[in-house]
């Protein structure tokens, strides 16, 4: 018998005796003394990094998920010959669709997450000359989205412990050029939002939620994107849904939809039947999902209340197994936050508790071991491109020398810092998997732990 089959009875009958596995040893079985010793289970085992067996070889669950379904709605929409949302009813539905599972009064799909961002932006009137607070830990889109409407982005620092902006830094950092506040549901979590619309209700400023990695997630039973004067999703590939590309704004405030709605449309209004091209005196893009993506991501939503579910099945599994390994520290969550999306599995690797094994060779080990996972974001506040924004013709004739110096300064995120050298992933798709797939996370890690010093000195 080879180990690794060994392992994998050995694991199923941890399972079935209902055990979390402790260190090294299953619980129950060890705690009743169960006849059925896992006598396989050899704790000391080579890391398949330094030539030893892999805790898994299987894969884990693809994404994206699709059917007949799927392929049943693309096709009725090729054969309609209604490939755009003016001439179609795909984009009509899903608006309403995802409304009513946000339980939010409206609804404006849009070409991607990114331009969400953008609409909103526009449709609150922010642009040069204004400053939005937002987290330096994100995707890039957040700040382009800023920096696309000569709007200084300002980064208040990361809390580590969650991984979200710190809402208790945000009001130090507002000044009268603040225009709104955009905080990110950092990998599905909530910012913290009790906090942050105390903040914005206090100084009158809206609040843009990238909810981007955040669908179906919750604050205080709601859902969230649907607290801020604009809440932002996106359906890009990697995402909780997905269209390939796609996005869509929620708001509770007609003015404020109908806006949206123009400012994607060029400017045209969903009321305007003329070619009326300066409805409500805005300017405008094209940024329209298409009728394909609309039907696809009606056809998806089906998938996604389940989808959820077993994600936060197995992330809460997967934090009581990890919450046992010193060193690593699964991102905590704010207790107003009901329902994580975890579209990210996120935790803090810590490595003096591991033999000070760099987390770069962890993330090695931990592949070697059938289990990817990724370093996450480096610090964006930090990123060249931001400099070179900021020094460009167009900037420079907006802000003077002394603003930029005054933002450079004021531009600090230690613990944002900190928290890009020490974060680990693992993507949603992971979560998909069985209870047995986490057990297996857990145990790679668990046996990089027992070998880190070996690991370091190879
Ligand atoms: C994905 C994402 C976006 C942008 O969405 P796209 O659809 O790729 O344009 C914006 N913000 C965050 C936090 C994201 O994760």
């Amino acid at each position: 018998m080879t180990r690794k089959i060994s392992r994998r009875r050995f694991l199923a009958e941890a399972s079935a005796a209902g055990a979390g596995i402790a260190h090294g040893l299953p619980k129950t079985v060890a705690a009743a003394g169960a006849a059925v010793v896992p006598a396989a289970y050899v704790p000391n085992q080579k890391p398949a990094l330094l030539g030893g067996q892999p805790v898994r070889k299987a894969p884990f669950p693809s994404w994206p998920r699709y059917g007949q379904l799927e392929e049943k709605a693309l096709l009725d929409v090729l054969h309609s010959g209604k490939w755009f949302r003016g001439d179609g009813q795909n984009v009509n539905r899903f608006e309403t669709a995802f409304a009513q599972a946000t339980g939010s009064k409206y609804c404006v799909a849009t070409a991607n997450g990114t331009s969400a961002l953008i609409t909103s932006i526009a449709a609150l009137g922010i642009g040069a000359s204004d400053e939005v607070i937002i987290p330096p830990y994100t995707f890039i889109a957040t700040i382009n989205s800023v920096l696309l409407h000569y709007a200084l982005p300002v980064f208040v620092d990361s809390d580590p412990e969650t991984f979200q902006i710190d809402a208790r830094k945000i009001e130090a950092a507002i000044t009268e050029r603040i225009a709104a506040i955009m905080p990110v549901h950092l990998g599905g979590s909530a910012a913290d939002l009790d906090t942050i619309l105390a903040v914005a209700a206090k100084h009158k400023l809206p609040v843009i939620e990238d909810a981007c990695q955040a669908h179906m997630a919750e604050w205080k039973g709601r859902k969230l994107a649907t607290y801020g004067a604009t809440g932002c999703f996106s359906f890009q590939a990697s995402k909780n849904l997905n269209s390939g590309e796609g996005g869509a704004i929620l708001t509770q405030d007609e003015e404020l939809a109908e806006k949206c709605f123009a400012f994607h449309n060029n400017c045209r209004g969903k009321k305007t039947d003329s070619y009326d091209f300066s409805y409500r005196g805005m300017r405008g893009a094209n940024l329209r999902l298409t009728e394909f993506q609309a039907a696809l991501l009606v056809a998806q939503m089906t998938r996604l209340e389940e989808q959820s579910r077993i994600r936060v099945q197995n992330a809460q599994y997967l934090t009581s197994m990890l919450s046992e390994i010193k060193g690593i520290a699964p991102a905590r969550m704010y207790p107003g936050c009901t329902r994580n999306a975890y579209h990210l599995y996120m935790f803090r690797y810590q490595s003096p508790q591991f033999a000070n094994l760099p987390r770069a060779k962890f993330l090695k080990a931990l592949a070697a071991e059938g289990v990817p996972a990724s370093a996450g974001y480096a610090p964006l506040n930090k990123e060249p491109f931001l400099k070179t924004t900021l020094t460009s013709r167009g900037y420079q004739k907006i802000y003077s020398k002394e603003q930029i110096a005054r933002w450079e300064q004021r531009n600090q995120c230690p613990e944002n810092d900190r928290l890009c050298q020490e974060a680990v992933w693992f993507t949603q798709n992971m979560l998909l998997g069985s209870r047995s797939d986490m057990e297996q996370i857990a145990e790679a890690i668990r046996k990089i732990h027992e070998h880190a010093a070996e690991l370091a000195r190879a």
